[in-house]
């Protein structure tokens, strides 16, 4: 149609048609929709002025119609999908992926609420980035940042970051027993307590059980070395070659009597030969036999499942749960083992950050019933079930990423409401990261060189 100068009102010339192909990756099924879009320039024979017509559906110098990064965008929120097979189904390569991304999700971190939990979840994306540091909600699942390592340099330069007054909203922090993570608290947060995890203090318990089982396992095998020589007066202890005895067999393969919570023990009365104990056994046998071999398994056994009860009661203050664990503590303590004296002490140093943790909330989590609320107890639990993905996504990504696009990826998957930038980056930013290696590297060449010439 007659188009007009916008300058001047002549009327235009045309200078001809130029054919560009611009994607629409609409399809979902693997085929691609690719616009033979033709485009006419424009010129004022009066003013000089040239321009190309204007299409809505795709950007000047854009191969992609702009529906595209909305698409791609919506199949990057799944933590399943690696960049490359985003990048198939979407006919782009790798980087361009890579850069749409980048230039439009920018996640910023949450403020901070009344209980949060923190944790180290691995990422290993490279020497720097170990372990990545994680913020929750607890009362909404929502992961309120994710710092790039769990370094103290690092934790208290972000820390000291956000304000003060919004440090002073925070009232308790649940971690697990990690020294620094517990002396953050005091120091960044006045009013914060540190909490501690229940999972945490039930998997120290169990640590010191199964140290106790590893020297009993130990002092059996010398013992049974002992007798072997007495016998064998003319060989060495090198000729010594042991086959396991009963004793050995249980306390290395069902350390589960001791260890499992007595009510998830899945009890079955059926008999069965067992080959290498060499006889017919069921749940209870191979229990019985477990707690013959030594007096203290069964007293062992039994303090634990105190606590394991201490742990499954409700109290109405956190005085009263102290009060609770405390008379537990003396228990442990009158009953002159080793293990449960060191037990005795992990509880003592811990008593408050226990006592916090029978604290309860109304949570809203992010659930199939998004309405859904309920009681929770303080704990690391839903920090525990957030922990897999990224393990998940960096199985699926195979490393080939950076910190600040792991980070992103994991944040754009996981937020409820994650918005992308009104306007994206410029493509410098975009590229700046990738750049910026690349002279470093380019650098470092040199100065090698200047070095060699100097030698
Ligand atoms: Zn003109």
């Amino acid at each position: 149609s007659p188009t007009f100068c916008p300058a001047c009102n002549s009327r235009m010339h045309s200078k001809g048609l130029y054919t560009r192909m611009i994607s629409h990756p609409v399809f979902q099924d693997g085929s691609f929709l690719i616009i033979r879009l033709k485009q006419r320039r424009w010129r004022c024979p009066t003013c000089g002025l040239q321009f190309n017509e204007r299409f809505p559906f795709v950007e000047r110098y854009k191969q992609f119609t702009n529906l595209t990064p909305i698409l791609v965008l919506d199949a990057l929120k799944d933590l399943n999908a690696s960049t490359r097979s985003v990048a198939r189904r979407f006919n782009m390569s790798d980087t361009q992926v890579h850069d749409l991304f980048t230039a439009y999700v920018d996640m910023k971190r949450l403020p901070l609420t009344e209980y949060i939990s923190i944790d180290e979840v691995y990422l290993n994306i490279d020497p720097e980035h170990n372990y990545a540091f994680v913020i929750m909600d607890f009362t909404t699942g929502e992961i309120i940042d994710i710092v790039e390592n769990r370094r103290q340099s690092t934790l208290e330069d972000y820390f000291h970051r956000i304000p003060l007054n919004e440090r002073c909203i925070v009232k308790g922090i649940i971690s697990d027993a990690y020294k620094p993570y517990m002396e953050y608290v005091p120091r960044f947060f006045p009013n914060a307590s540190s909490i501690l995890d229940s999972f945490h203090v039930m998997s120290f318990i169990n640590h010191q059980l199964n140290i106790y089982l590893n020297d009993l396992i130990r002092s059996k095998r010398e013992k049974l070395k002992k007798e072997w020589l007495r016998n064998h007066p003319h060989l060495g202890p090198r000729d010594f070659s042991p086959s396991d005895t009963k004793e050995i067999i249980l306390l290395r393969d069902y350390r589960w009597v001791l260890l499992k919570n007595e009510r998830d023990i899945n009890r079955s009365y059926r008999r069965y030969y067992h080959p290498k104990l060499k006889m017919n056994v069921d749940t209870s046998t191979i229990e019985n036999m477990f707690f013959e071999i030594d007096p203290r398994l069964k007293r062992m056994h039994g303090l634990k499942e105190d606590y394991v009860s201490f742990n499954h009661m409700r109290f109405e203050t956190e005085k009263e749960a102290a009060f609770a664990l405390k008379i537990l503590i003396q228990k442990y303590r009158r009953s002159t083992m080793e293990t449960f004296e060191k037990i005795a002490q992990f509880l003592e140093v811990h008593i408050y950050e226990i006592a916090l943790s029978f604290t309860t909330l109304t949570v809203s989590r992010k659930s199939e019933d998004e309405s859904e609320k309920y009681y929770a107890r303080l704990s690391n639990g839903p920090m525990e079930s957030f922990n897999r993905k990224p393990k998940d996504y960096k199985r699926n990504a195979r490393g080939a990423s950076n910190f600040d696009y792991t980070r992103n990826r994991i944040l754009w998957s996981e937020r409820k409401d994650s918005a992308i930038r009104a306007v994206p980056k410029p493509m410098e930013q975009v590229h700046s990261y990738s750049l910026r290696k690349k002279t470093q590297k380019q650098r470092s060449k040199t100065y090698n060189k200047k070095d060699k010439t100097e030698k």
